[in-house]
Parts: structure tokens; sequence; C-alpha cells
């Protein structure tokens, strides 16, 4: 953790950002973790179990893939980082096989957590399996009705699936619910799902999804001779993915980063979810970052055509590294979104997860010259978006 921007101060703070605002009854747990975290993570054991799993049951390294026809339509190179060939559909489950690890070590049994699409909660549901614990997952009712097959995969992996039934029934709920729950049964393992929550968990996450540039890094130079490459783009939900693609270049001054967001119907309609340009600080699920709110600090219903990225907050990293300039943001609709989507899918013949169309979107927003390297987080595959690509078919 060499790094200067992914390292937070004592308190967990990333600049003004992050934190460790939470209950009383939740102090022990936290701080648990936390010294779980800080005697693991450089434990050259626990390091190799975890990157044997990577590589035997996940099945990193991704590949990292030229898309000529990418390449032909902006004249420069770009790469996909293939996060959607991993177990599961996205690089959610590179975070789960972390903590399910680190809570084994905590001599943790039962396991909770919160999903919105639902891809949080199957990677949990499925480690929770290969590791023989206890899941219980987290999710609003209307999530519950809107992703259907994940919630029979969850099932089906032996999670039992709570519906979050306040406010909006959404994501923001069932992260509610589960910090709830955890607080009245504090010898669970809470295991969330992104770089959000308080300290250390945006750490925590952002760590171990930083295999993604690692590995970029490394394939870059097998490839080109150089590890470098000018430019990186990855959507931001909370912002795990964008953490991982990031992490190993935020100290690379020569490196542009693009952090796409979902601005939903667009920035102005009152159905959008980008954060960054929306938000303001406040307080969200244990963190101070930015959040979409209104002007009595209750926070507004975001929207976006993907689930993944229907968050009202963001990563304090993030809020961080946007605020000084480190990070680019970009506003996609959903529109932009599934035209990218489109293009993708017909001419190299990968369908990508609505969250990841966001970032291929944001090609059309960035200026290129001939030199780029560029670096697309294809985050994860869409045969979950089937039925929302189906609704929006160019024919
Ligand atoms: C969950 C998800 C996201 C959004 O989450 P981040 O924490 O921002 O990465 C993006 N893409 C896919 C495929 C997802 O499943």
């Amino acid at each position: 953790m060499k790094n200067s921007f992914t390292t937070p101060n004592k308190l967990g703070f990333y600049g003004d950002f992050g934190g460790a605002f939470i209950p009383e009854l939740l102090q022990r747990n936290v701080e648990e973790l936390n010294v779980a975290f800080l005697n693991f993570y450089e434990d050259s054991q626990f390091l190799n179990e975890r990157n044997q799993l990577l590589h035997d049951y996940v099945g990193r390294p991704t590949p990292l893939y030229l898309s000529q026809s990418l390449s032909a339509k902006y004249n420069c190179k770009i790469y996909l980082k293939r996060e959607d060939l991993n177990h599961t559909g996205s690089h959610k489950i590179n975070n789960a096989i972390g903590q399910i690890l680190l809570a084994k070590r905590m001599g943790k049994t039962e396991i909770i957590a919160e999903t919105g699409a639902g891809q949080h909660g199957v990677a949990t549901a499925t480690v929770c399996a290969l590791l023989n614990m206890n899941c219980t997952v987290f999710m609003g009712e209307k999530d519950i009705e809107r992703q259907a097959p994940n919630v029979a995969r969850m099932k089906f992996l032996g999670a039992k699936v709570i519906p979050a039934t306040s406010g909006s029934k959404t994501l923001k709920d069932a992260t509610n619910e589960a910090i709830r729950y955890w607080i009245d049964h504090p010898a669970s393992y809470y295991l969330i799902g992104s770089v959000v929550g308080p300290h250390p968990y945006p750490q925590i996450v952002a760590e171990f999804q930083s295999i993604i540039s690692k590995e970029i890094r490394c394939q870059l130079k097998e490839k080109k001779g150089s590890e470098l490459p000018t430019k990186v783009i990855a959507c931001v939900g909370g912002g795990s993915n964008a953490a991982g693609a990031f992490y190993e270049f935020y100290d690379e001054p020569t490196v542009e980063l693009f952090a796409a967001e979902a601005a939903g119907m667009g920035i102005e309609s009152g159905y959008s979810a980008a954060t960054s340009t929306l938000g303001s600080i406040g307080v969200l699920h244990g963190s101070m970052t930015l959040l979409m709110q209104d002007e009595f600090g209750q926070i507004t219903e975001p929207h976006s055509i993907s689930a993944g990225l229907d968050y009202p907050g963001i990563g304090p990293l993030h809020a961080y590294t946007i605020a000084n300039g480190r990070t680019n943001s970009i506003n996609i609709t959903d529109d932009e979104a599934v035209v990218a989507a489109q293009f993708l899918t017909l001419n190299e013949g990968i369908i990508p997860a609505l969250e990841s169309a966001h970032a291929l979107a944001a090609l059309d927003k960035i200026e290129l010259v001939q030199n780029d390297v560029v670096v697309i987080n294809l985050s994860g595959r869409g045969d979950k978006d089937m039925e929302e690509y189906a609704k929006h078919l160019i024919q």
C-alpha cells in the first residue's frame, strides 16, 4: 500500500472523504475487521490461498484483449480488460474471495451482504457455498422483482434472500437493512460489495480489486513492451471495478483516469445517478462522501438503466480523486450506453453488462490521439441485461 491516493489516513479519510460514521454498537466489529485486514493483507499464506483461488476457481488472469473494431473506430489502440470472463460474470468475485478468506481467518461462519442487481449477492452466495458458510443477502423488494434470475441463483446456491421493504425498496434500503441486522448480530461478517461503507471497507475492497490493474500492467508490458496505458476508463456505481482498474496508475501522472457515471435519462432530467456531478458532501452508509440529496439532506432517488450503477453515493476514494482532479468524471445516458453495447456486440461478439457499456460509451466523450493506448475495464457480461437490451434493440 505504497500508493499515496489509495491509502487513507488513520481515521480512514481520503482528503475530506471517508471515515467511519457508525453507531457505537458497531465500533468493535469495525475495529476487529481493521486489525484482521492489517494482519492478513500482506501475509504470504493468506495471499497464496487467495491467489490460488483467483487462478483456479475464478479463472484469473483475465485476458487483456485488443479490440480491432474499437481501435479502428477511434484510431488508436483500445484494449478491453475482460472481467466479464470471471466466474459468476463480473469483477465482484475478486472482492468476495478476498473477504470470505478474511472472514474465515476471523473465525466467522455467518456472512451477510447487500445487493442491488444481484451480482454481488451471487458472488457472495458463491464463495459462501465454496467455504461452507451461512449466507444471508438483503435485497430491495423492487430489485427482487427486477432481477429474478439472480435471486434464483442465490437461492440455489443456498443463500437466504431477505427483501428490504422500506424506502424506495432498492439498494440503499438493502444496505440499511444489512447494517441494522449486523448491529443485532455482531458475530456475523458483513461482506460489503463496493468501495463504500465505513473505513476500512473502502480500503479493503480497493485492495482486493487492485488485482485488475496489477494484471493490466504485466499484460501491457508483455504485449507492448511498456507497462503504462495513456488512459484507463471504468464505470462507477460505488466504484469498486474502477478502483481496481485505476489502483496501480494513481501514482503514474501520465496515465489519465476516467470514471463513467450513469446520467440516466440526462443530468437535468431528475432521473439520473451521476453522483459526482449532482452530489454534495454528506454521510451515507457510514462514510463521508458525495451523495445525491435534497435541501433537507434526504437521499434523492437515483435512476439508471443499469441496476449496478443505480446508487445515490460514490466511494470516498473516488470523491477525493475527482475533487482533486486526478480522476475525470464523465456522464453517460441510458441511451448512449445501449448504443455502445450494441456496437461491441455486433462488432466483437461480446455482450457487455449495461454497467460496462457506460465505460465503452465514454470513448465518444474523450479526446483521443493516435498514440493513445486505452484500457477499458469490461466489468461484467450482459447475460443478466438481455431483457433490457431486447427493449432497445436497434432494428
Ligand atoms: C456491481 C457492478 C458494477 C458497479 O459496481 P462498482 O462497485 O462501481 O464496480 C459495475 N459493473 C458490473 C458488471 C457490476 O456487476
